[in-house]
């Protein structure tokens, strides 16, 4: 149900507004921004000084490509809720594909829902005397089947997108070729990763190209960098894929002396294809340089710094038996398939037992946690083609499996049932990697950065997180601040609210319906709420929402309507009919105090909290809000909080209301 209205947002989004008056041609001849934006600076500073540049400017066109920007500032911090509100208050034009197309990952998440409204979109740029961007809008939409597992769609849009870029866009077509290069290489078996490598030389050619060009405008260190990364990935197509380390070696020499983002990564990996070589002083002085460069590169997030720690333990037991490969064994859950089964997978073959077996946990692990449920989601849509691979692989299969048996045969101390379990979870993992779409090494940056932002998002709800809430919260409170030096009225209303008997919800029906109810919970309240409030899952069945409110009315008001969203009709939960759910809500207006709010944050949810404790004694399916506090400075909230709230009320601290 969710993803059928989220479904009907992003074909909304498609039949975007037209304005007459702005068009594409006008925004691209815009001058670049002045100098004086803070490109460098934090998010906050950069996304205020486009709002001051919107409030200062009345010419449309102008508006539009600050309004655009703006979202992208939020786009690529993957604040996709801010990012989103941009877009619903700015539609993108027509023909502004780039723009619609984030627009729709900015609104919705899920794949099967975001897929088809980027299919439609893609078909109607190519109609469109927008090639470039249609050609770009195919390359992401292959990008994205390929990651999915849809290997036969994402190869056939990989083509379409290279017939209709224009071919004097060299850097577009080099893109084009380089993503196709890395599916071929990550899907495949050696003659699709050989195909890969030879069209990473054609990319490389074609970057090169726009490299050179005086009249091509794109940023030049960023062309620079995706030349040296296509030798970087035929380093890794050799090394991980090919175990063909001499050409590897070759490849990551290369780009070790370049200065590029990938050089810490081209130098432990050229130590690895070293030492696998039996070239261990090359090897130890490819570690050492490694070393100096490392933490460098911008590129290299935790993720990245953790697995390069483990190839360099790797790469060490080439000539220290002894050495740990504790690194190895503490991957990020994030950590490409790729790199994570190649890990495993060179764990697994070391002729100390130990390290054999931890390596086999590792693959076994993986193919539970990771690749069975994606093999489960997209065992229908990539049937025809994995049943191909799978073929292909099986013979490369017995041989792997064999020689793991032998290097096992020598452990005494594991019992023959747990060996047997080894040998079928390493078989189907074989199996089933052989069918996946591996993720790239390295891959784009929005790609990349995607694994972070889940950290900020809740699994279930697909709302922020307390993480998300108190990355936004500073922001929100300051820009209050300001305005009321305009209005005094503004405020911030600051709910808390809880399900009320969730917990009989879960003994009655299941865990898993308690899960239909938040989703659906968090669906209504997203429905009742502004897209610009903050709305977060607090925990368990509590949530929260940060509102601007412009009076003490509309602060009820919203109050009510969450109330109402909830209690009037009942919950359709699978399996088990309609079920009357209620929630209580304690909320507090924010206390007008100069300076800098944040501080006392903790102390307003420590308020509304006892507000809802308050509402649930009182008989719950209520709202109580917590007006005029009546604090002179931040420190004075806390001893507010220390006395019972009634307390406080009686003496005339802060005021009640209830609904
Ligand atoms: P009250 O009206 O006083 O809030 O009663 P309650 O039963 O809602 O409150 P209580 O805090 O006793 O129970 C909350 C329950 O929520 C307990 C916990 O198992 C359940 N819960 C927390 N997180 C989840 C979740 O993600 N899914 C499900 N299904 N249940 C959850
Ligand atoms: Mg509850
Ligand atoms: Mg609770």
């Amino acid at each position: 149900m969710q993803t059928a209205r989220q479904l009907g947002f992003a074909l909304l989004l498609l039949a975007a507004a037209a304005r007459a008056e702005v068009t594409l041609e006008a925004v691209r001849a815009l001058p670049p921004l002045p100098e004086t934006f803070p490109s460098d600076a934090a998010l906050d500073a950069r996304v205020d000084w486009l709002q001051a540049r919107l409030a200062a400017t009345g010419d449309d066109t102008e508006r539009y490509r600050t309004q655009r920007l703006l979202f992208d500032e939020y786009y690529y911090e993957r604040q996709d809720q801010a990012a989103a509100a941009v877009c619903r208050e700015n539609p993108p034009l027509r023909l502004d594909f780039a723009y619609r197309e984030r627009c729709i990952l900015a609104s919705v998440s899920e794949y099967e829902a975001y897929m088809p409204a980027l299919l439609s979109l893609a078909s109607e740029a190519r109609q469109s005397p927008e090639k470039a961007a249609a050609a770009a809008l195919l390359k992401d939409v292959a990008w994205r089947q390929s990651q999915w597992g849809d290997i036969a769609g994402a190869f056939e849009n990989f083509e379409a997108a290279l017939a209709i870029a224009p071919a004097d866009n060299a850097e577009l077509l080099g893109e084009i070729m380089m993503d196709t290069a890395t599916s071929y290489i990550v899907n495949g078996d050696e003659s699709y990763v050989r195909r890969g490598l030879a069209l990473l030389a054609d990319a490389r050619v074609q970057m090169q190209r726009a490299l050179d060009d005086p009249k091509d405008s794109s940023d030049k260190r960023y062309l620079g960098d995706k030349v040296v990364l296509t030798g970087f990935n035929s380093g890794i197509a050799y090394a991980l894929h090919l175990s063909d380390y001499e050409k590897a070696l070759a490849s990551f020499a290369q780009v070790a002396d370049q200065d590029s983002p990938y050089r810490e990564d081209a130098l432990v990996f050229a130590a690895l294809s070293a030492a696998e070589l039996g070239r261990f002083e090359a090897a130890r002085a490819y570690l050492a340089r490694s070393e100096s460069e490392k933490g460098d590169a911008s590129l290299s997030g935790p993720v990245a710094q953790q697995y390069l720690q483990c190839y360099r333990q790797i790469t060490a037991r080439r000539w220290d038996r002894g050495h740990p490969v504790d690194a190895c064994l503490a991957l990020k859950p994030e950590t490409s398939l790729e790199v994570q089964l190649d890990v495993f997978k060179r764990l697994s073959e070391s002729d100390d037992a130990a390290t054999a077996r931890a390596g086999l946990i590792g693959l076994k692990r993986l193919l539970v946690e990771k690749v069975e449920p994606q093999l489960r989601r997209r065992a229908s849509g990539a049937a025809s083609n994995a049943e191909l691979m799978r073929l292909q692989r099986e013979s490369d299969l017995k041989s792997v499996v064999l020689k793991q048996q032998e290097a096992l045969q020598r452990e005494r101390d594991e019992t023959n049932a747990q060996r047997q379990n080894f040998f079928i979870a390493l078989s189907l993992l074989l199996l089933m990697a052989a069918l996946l779409a591996a993720t790239r090494l390295r891959a784009k940056k929005r790609l990349a950065e995607q694994y972070e932002q889940l950290s900020l998002a809740d699994a279930l709800t697909h709302l922020g997180n307390r993480r998300y809430l108190e990355q936004h919260i500073g922001r929100e409170l300051s820009l209050l601040n300001r305005m009321r030096h305009e209005d005094p009225a503004v405020s911030l209303g600051i709910y808390l609210f809880d399900i009320d008997h969730f917990k009989s919800v879960n003994d009655r029906f299941g865990h898993a319906a308690g899960d239909e109810v938040l989703v659906e919970m968090s669906r209504r309240i997203k429905v009742a709420t502004r897209g610009a409030d903050l709305l977060v899952r607090w925990g368990g069945e509590e949530f929260l929402l940060v509102a601007r409110v412009d009076n003490g009315a509309r602060c009820a008001q919203i109050a009510d309507r969450i109330l109402r969203a909830v209690n009037e009709t009942p919950f359709e939960i699978s399996g088990h009919g309609p079920l009357a759910v209620t929630c209580t809500i304690g909320a507090v207006t924010c206390p007008f105090i100069e300076g800098d709010n944040t501080p006392i944050w903790n102390e307003l949810v420590g308020i509304a909290d006892q507000a809802l404790y308050l509402g649930k004694s009182g008989g719950r399916n209520r709202w109580l809000i917590v007006d005029n506090v009546r604090v002179a400075a931040a420190e004075d909230v806390g001893a507010l909080l220390a006395q019972p709230l009634q307390q406080a009320v009686d003496a005339g601290l802060v005021s009640l209301r209830t609904s």
